[in-house]
């Protein structure tokens, strides 16, 4: 069956924030012109079928040209007869009311927004060039234009953060009733600027607190903790990073994406010169049936979905059950549960979600 997802990687952004470890570089016309090039080339060259979701994530999309945002728009148009959810990865700094009604124009109706926190000087030391107001305006736009699915990006365990600091930014985010929320600590990734200034991460307890304080904090405010660092509220899952969730394909187009097609991970070039030149040049990462059939249990005890166990067996051709049957004797009622055949983590399930992983890796 062909993958009825797709993501594309837009890899420039205005500024490079401290943190960052993704693939991307400093935005510039000429390059954005040779970039959309190769896009279209490698959109002609998939052969791409009709999409269920769509996702321009990054670096920053946004920081592209009107007209270049608008033409990369048009080139998934001839795909977009069925698609139900179609997001774009948004900089507040950059997001502007001509911006925001042509992606209302083009059927765009999902806008996460990099907001990280709203402390304007926590902010700065993380090298973001916004500030909360930016992040007020943005979603005031998103709303006005009747694009109500905005879902917002909040870092923690940042350097000088305190677990106050975190409770503030939460306190605003439900002011502004947004319905989706995903959330992520600060890694020291390599290469990224924070690494060269050789910052430290912060304690793990601490960070474990945080984590925990969060998830009470949403759940109180009415949010779904539906995946172990996702909220939604009335249901507005993101129902494109449910298909990664569930272990189903899905197309990865442009420099630094990675994509999955019939069962095999790939991830395209990060070099933008070689990508300009010659295209994605994909890195097949070879999985055999048991890394596959791991992945798959790894993926979907993400969230409170669970993992399918009969479609899983159908797939993978094993017994479940049997196999695992040690794994689930020890989690099962208090960190796990099966409910109409899916096997779910419970909230304390979710606290503890890696070391079950390992126990389900050492017997598999
Ligand atoms: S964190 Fe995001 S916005 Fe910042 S440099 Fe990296 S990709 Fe760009």
């Amino acid at each position: 069956m062909r993958a009825v997802s797709c993501y594309v990687h837009v890899p420039f952004c205005r500024h490079i924030c401290y943190y960052c470890g993704f693939c991307r570089q400093k935005y510039n016309e000429t390059l954005e012109e040779a970039w959309l090039n190769q896009i279209q080339k490698e959109i002609d060259d998939k052969h791409l079928t009709q999409l269920e979701t769509l996702y321009f994530g990054g670096g920053t999309p946004n920081v592209l040209s009107a007209s270049g945002l608008k033409r990369l728009c048009e080139m998934f148009r001839p795909y977009l007869d069925s698609v139900y959810e179609w997001t774009i990865e948004c900089n507040p700094e950059l997001v502007t009311y001509d911006q925001v009604k042509m992606f209302k124009q083009m059927g765009i109706n999902r806008i996460s927004l990099g907001v990280q926190t709203l402390n304007n000087s926590l902010l700065k030391s993380i090298g973001r060039h916004h500030t909360s107001d930016d992040v007020f305006k943005a979603i005031e736009l998103c709303f006005e234009q009747d694009i109500r699915n905005v879902s917002v990006d909040l870092m923690f365990a940042l350097p000088n953060q305190t677990i106050d600091d975190i409770k503030k930014d939460l306190q605003q985010i439900v002011q502004l009733n947004v319905p989706h929320l995903s959330i992520y600590s600060l890694q020291i990734e390599e290469n990224s600027i924070f690494q060269k200034q050789n910052i430290q991460p912060i304690d793990e307890d601490l960070e474990a607190d945080m984590y925990e304080m969060i998830v009470q904090f949403c759940k109180q405010n009415g949010f779904t903790h539906y995946e172990i660092s996702s909220f939604a509220k009335n249901k507005f899952f993101s129902k494109h990073n449910m298909k990664y969730w569930s272990d189903q394909d899905f197309i990865g187009i442009g420099c630094g994406a990675c994509g999955k097609e019939k069962g095999t991970l790939y991830e395209n070039t990060k070099n933008l010169n070689v990508y300009l030149q010659k295209g994605p040049c994909p890195t097949l990462i070879q999985e055999d049936i048991k890394e596959q059939s791991f992945d798959s249990i790894m993926m979907s005890l993400r969230t409170i979905f669970g993992l399918d166990i009969q479609q899983w067996e159908n797939k993978y051709q094993m017994n479940f059950r049997k196999q695992y049957q040690k794994v689930l004797q020890q989690y099962i009622p208090d960190h796990l549960q099966i409910i109409n055949g899916h096997l779910i983590p419970t909230e304390k399930g979710f606290e503890i979600l890696n070391t079950i992983l390992v126990d389900f890796l050492e017997i598999h």
